[in-house]
């Protein structure tokens, strides 16, 4: 039994909660008393004083993540069921092999720990906390990672500098919280991949594209292949690994360019088949000569973070495809993706259709793509579904 603080909800506004949805907003709840502090454990009750489960306070929008739907007390047994749950489906995925050992390990509401996210890179895991509840509990669950059994964690870097709520001032470290700096070169499906979760951005690496490289890879034998908004590169070394005859990565970020060479470097040594450049992507297309690429990787940061900025990211991904349909040479796949998490499934495949519109290309869907299996979605929170992508067909 818990003995927490206790939140109640307005009348009627139980319903969501009802069917498992894991966020209470601000405005379900009657008035948080006294005493309520950001990152509390609190009991959510309804208006007929029922409790309906426990979770981590904040203020905000999103006022209570809930953790679990009963009584129950959140403590190192609570993190140790969770972890050791999220660790057997990651084992059942058949995804901790000494070939992949970068996988995510925790994708919060995914796995039933709101606000928390865990990336594994061989045996160094990477935290961020992203309600202030996982901050406060950011030890305890660096102490069950390095004690999960089945897998080795000696390192547990804490990187949530950038993700916890600005205003409630936690000014929290990027640091070790267990072990310290080790290797930081990972795998994915045999091949390497330095990792920087010191500087990088979010973990260090995206691993949610681990099936779409590969699915890349068996489109890449004999063609010319663009890798825009590049990142570490990690397209263009599955499509070098696919036979690619060309391979041309682009990204913004001179780091980024840095990064994917080294990665290539890596994998397939003084390989000329490969070059990567520093240029503004929009920029780079609207100066490629048309039929130059056959093969088009586009993969650009969510261009919308927040529902309020919806409508420009909608135009922002037209724009950008519509740049693609001009220039893919004609029997081209385009792989083009995004991952905002405010842009639905269908609104994304609209902009696209906008774009392929505008340029009469005969355009046809040969796949749709989302995120990988050890980023699960909760049933009843289809928030999470934030990945998506299309595969087409241009002639
Ligand atoms: N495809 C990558 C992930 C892409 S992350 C992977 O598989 O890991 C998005 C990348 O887009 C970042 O590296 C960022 O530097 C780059 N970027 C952002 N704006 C850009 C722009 N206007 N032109 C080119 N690259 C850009």
């Amino acid at each position: 039994m818990s003995n927490y603080k206790k939140l109640t909800l307005r009348r009627g506004k139980e319903q969501s909660l009802d069917r498992f949805h894991p966020w209470v907003f601000s405005g379900a709840l009657t008035s948080v008393p006294e005493g309520i502090e950001e990152g509390d454990l609190v009991a959510v009750h309804a208006s007929d004083g029922r409790l309906i489960g426990v979770g981590h306070y904040q203020i905000g929008s999103i006022a209570v993540r809930m953790l679990d739907f009963s009584d129950r007390t959140i403590d190192r047994a609570f993190f140790d069921e969770r972890l050791a749950n999220a660790l057997a489906l990651r084992k059942a995925l058949n995804l901790a092999r000494p070939d992949n050992d970068a996988f995510r390990l925790v994708h919060g509401e995914g796995d039933f720990l709101p606000g928390l996210i865990i990336d594994i890179y061989g045996n160094t895991a990477v935290m961020q906390a992203h309600s202030p509840g996982m901050h406060f509990a950011r030890n305890i669950i660096a102490m069950v990672l390095t004690e999960l059994q089945g897998i080795n964690i000696a390192n547990v870097y804490y990187k949530s500098e950038t993700t916890l709520p600005y205003k409630a001032q936690l000014d929290p470290q990027n640091d070790y919280l267990i072990g310290g700096f080790d290797s930081n070169t990972a795998t994915e499906n045999g091949l390497r991949f330095h990792i920087d979760w010191l500087k990088g951005q979010k973990t260090g690496f995206f691993v949610d594209q681990r099936d779409n490289r590969q699915l890349l890879q068996h489109f890449a034998r004999g063609r010319k292949v663009l890798n825009m908004f590049c990142y570490t590169g990690g397209f263009s070394v599955y499509a070098l690994r696919g036979g690619a005859e060309e391979v041309v990565s682009v990204d913004s970020s001179a780091k980024a360019i840095a990064l994917t060479q080294a990665n290539a470097n890596l994998n397939f040594p003084d390989d000329s088949r490969h070059s990567a450049v520093a240029e503004d992507a929009f920029k780079y297309l609207d100066n490629m000569e048309p039929g130059r690429f056959d093969l088009i990787v586009l993969d650009p940061p969510a261009f919308a973070k927040h529902q309020s900025a919806l409508r420009n990211a909608l135009r922002g991904y037209q724009r950008l495809n519509a740049k693609a349909f001009e220039k893919i040479a004609p029997g081209g796949v385009l792989f083009t993706f995004s991952c905002s998490q405010a842009v639905s499934k269908e609104q994304f495949r609209l902009a696209v259709f906008s774009a392929a519109a505008s340029t009469g290309r005969r355009v046809r869907i040969l796949r749709q793509l989302t995120q990988p299996a050890d980023h699960p979605i909760n049933i009843y929170h289809p928030e999470g579904e934030y990945l998506k992508g299309l595969i087409l067909y241009v002639e």
